[in-house]
């Protein structure tokens, strides 16, 4: 079933292989017809991750590229939707010469066509393959047909993985491999038998259970893993390799086992787990539980990248989430709130809800000097809060909220207004990394460290170039532009102690063991102003 820890558990595989000296990359199947994840609510889906080269991915992506401490590609995110619409594509472009095109084998071949792509293009020893959904349903069938096909042309090459669950119902009190068992049969009728089999529950897999799982689903014992629930994600690969996973897949594919390092990260889980002294970051948001994913699915990656810097400084990241909403009807819960913090942070957003709310939060911290990072909407909101109450640009707004503001300091860009007016909305934000050039004696420039970085984009506004020069009159300190489009995509404040917004999502390029400069910067900020 979904949401047990699939991706994490490539991951982890993913992050041993590699730190046995192979080249390893991970590849994500959904079996939605979305053409990508731009188009669906974060409630729905969870956060919309963006890679490097632009594509609207699933969160598991962030996962892989945390993990592996690589960048992960557009060609290796792919979903029911983005196949079938390139063998369309392909059929009405006379590229079947005149064949009956049909659902197998050429969407299992375009699946496998990809796969060989992606190994190609990343020079990889191993690829991991998560397909998403349940073994035994109608949505992936193909993907595990493309699997069948694969396994059957090149069995030395390739392995399978099953992630079950195993649930220990209440009133019971007992594990239950039964639902295991039905999805061994599940994949067995799709032609395929697992290798291994990783145990998800929430305790640690008993010896009679592994006994028990080996005879009726064919995997030799030695072959399930175990793998409890646990406190930090980042485990996953020292447990894992607690049970010599690496060394067994190895085996099985005939190849020599080399030394591995997992030094670093060991050392990295450690501080996650042991670090006592807190840190208290508010995130001031709007995607709050309500749908199938809860808020910490949507503000995945922010909420990563606030760990990583935490650890850094050794220090336990407690978050906490605070409504917008609320702000805007009671300013006394508002400083009460956010008086308790160390610093805050309004991530990224769509719409008008909750707005005025974040306003008002990000006026706080302006006010009251307490460390603050704006991402993307965080960033085009703290530009607003700053003309309507510093620059007197009274009712100043984005287009995006209010169409007839007469300080339209945030705007459309002008390449979207075409796209937005034809309805072409899937995939044509501005999406991807653009450089970006640091000024001299700025927060973002000592923060960084060089004057040029890349940094990833998932907008449609953007700061309004016609008042820049008013704002930057007022005080506003535009602190990195595009080289080539002259765009803002850094602003900050003087006189403050940090208090810096950004066009991009700094949030994705975020790893464990290299925490992003601005969220290190910013949470060095927050222990200072805790201080
Ligand atoms: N809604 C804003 C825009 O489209 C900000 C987007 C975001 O925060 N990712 O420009």
């Amino acid at each position: 079933m979904s949401g047990i820890g699939k991706g994490i558990a490539a991951s982890s595989t993913a992050r041993i292989l590699k730190s046995k000296g192979y080249r390893t990359t991970c590849v994500k199947i959904d079996p939605y017809l979305n053409v990508d994840a731009g188009t669906m609510n974060p409630i729905e889906h969870g956060e919309v991750f963006v890679t490097e080269d632009g594509m609207e991915a699933d969160q598991d992506i962030g996962n892989y590229e945390r993990f592996l401490d690589e960048d992960i590609l557009a060609l290796n995110y792919m979903t029911s939707g983005s196949v079938y619409l390139a063998v369309i594509e392909r059929e009405r472009a006379l590229g079947y010469d005149g064949k009956c095109v049909q659902m197998v084998p050429h969407i299992p071949e375009e699946v496998i066509r990809r796969l060989n792509l992606v190994a190609r293009k990343a020079k990889a020893d191993f690829i991991l393959v998560e397909i998403g959904g349940t073994a035994g349903e109608y949505e992936n069938l193909l993907f595990l047909e493309a699997a069948r096909m694969m396994h059957l042309k090149h069995p030395e090459n390739v392995l399978f993985m099953l992630v079950s669950y195993l649930p220990i119902p209440d009133k019971i009190g007992e594990m239950k491999t039964k639902p295991t068992q039905h999805a061994v049969r599940a994949l067995n009728s799709a032609g395929i038998q697992p290798d291994f089999i990783i145990a998800r529950s929430r305790v640690p897999l008993d010896e009679p259970r592994k006994q028990k799982l080996s005879v009726f689903c064919n995997v030799h014992p030695g072959d399930i893993i175990s793998a409890p629930d646990i406190d930090s994600i980042y485990q996953v690969p020292l447990n894992f390799e607690k049970e010599r996973l690496g060394a067994k897949i190895l085996k099985k594919f005939g190849i020599k086992e080399r030394k591995k390092d997992l030094k670093d990260w060991g050392k990295m889980v450690r501080r996650a787990i042991f670090s006592k002294k807190e840190v208290t970051i508010g995130i001031v948001g709007k995607y709050f539980g309500t749908g199938k994913f809860t808020l910490s699915d949507s503000y995945l990656s922010v909420i990563e990248a606030i760990k990583h810097a935490a650890w850094h400084f050794s220090r336990k990241p407690n978050i906490l989430w605070l409504d917008a909403e609320v702000y805007e009807k009671s300013p006394n819960r508002m400083k009460e709130e956010l008086g308790t913090l160390d610093g805050i942070i309004v991530p990224g957003g769509f719409g008008s809800r909750g707005v005025e709310g974040k306003i008002k939060a990000i006026g706080f911290a302006r006010k009251n000097k307490k460390p603050y990072l704006g991402l993307c909407y965080g960033m085009q909101l703290a530009v607003i809060e700053f003309a309507r109450n510093v620059a007197g640009m009274k009712g100043a707004h984005s287009t995006e909220v209010n169409r007839r503001t007469k300080y339209p300091v945030i705007d459309l860009m002008a390449e979207q207004k075409e796209k937005v007016f034809k309805g072409k909305i899937g995939g044509t934000m501005r999406l991807g990394a653009y450089a970006c050039r640091l000024k001299e004696n700025t927060i973002a420039r000592r923060s960084y460290g060089v004057r040029t970085i890349h940094e990833r984009h998932r907008h449609r506004y953007e700061f309004n170039s016609n008042l820049q020069k008013v704002l930057e009159s007022k005080g506003l300190v535009i602190s990195g532009v595009n080289p080539e489009s002259g765009l803002v995509e850094i602003v900050e404040l003087k006189n403050h102690p940090f208090f810096l917004g950004t066009q991009f999502h700094p949030e994705f390029k975020s790893r464990p063991l290299e925490p992003h400069p601005l969220f290190r910067e910013f949470i060095k900020a927050c222990l200072s102003y805790r201080k």
